[in-house]
């Protein structure tokens, strides 16, 4: 279990704002930094259908590997709902607008 860390914690760790990622032109490195180094993989199994040409349907899985963040989300907003994130591990945060 990773530690959820509490908000003077996460200050000490000296946060982050990234902006809103609506508008990024170009991924902040910080951001791309977050998504390879943070989170933890695991696996997952995946099940679906195969439908051949001929016969009946086939079940069929599959493993594969997700990644799960540990973030702080924050949602606010009535017509354009505004999320703001913040990951608990490396400290970064940003907003998107949808
Ligand atoms: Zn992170």
């Amino acid at each position: 279990m990773e530690k959820i860390l509490t908000p003077s914690e996460l200050e000490r760790k000296q946060m982050t704002y990234l902006g809103i990622a609506n508008g990024w032109k170009e991924t902040p490195a910080k951001y791309t930094k977050h998504l390879a180094e943070c989170g933890t993989e695991y696996e997952t199994t995946i099940c679906y259908m195969e439908y051949p040409e001929q016969g009946t349907a086939i079940k069929r899985q599959r493993q594969e590997m997700r990644k799960r963040y540990n973030l702080t989300t924050k949602k606010s907003g009535t017509y354009s709902v505004k999320t703001e994130e913040t990951c608990n591990q490396c400290g970064c945060s940003w907003e998107s607008w949808t």
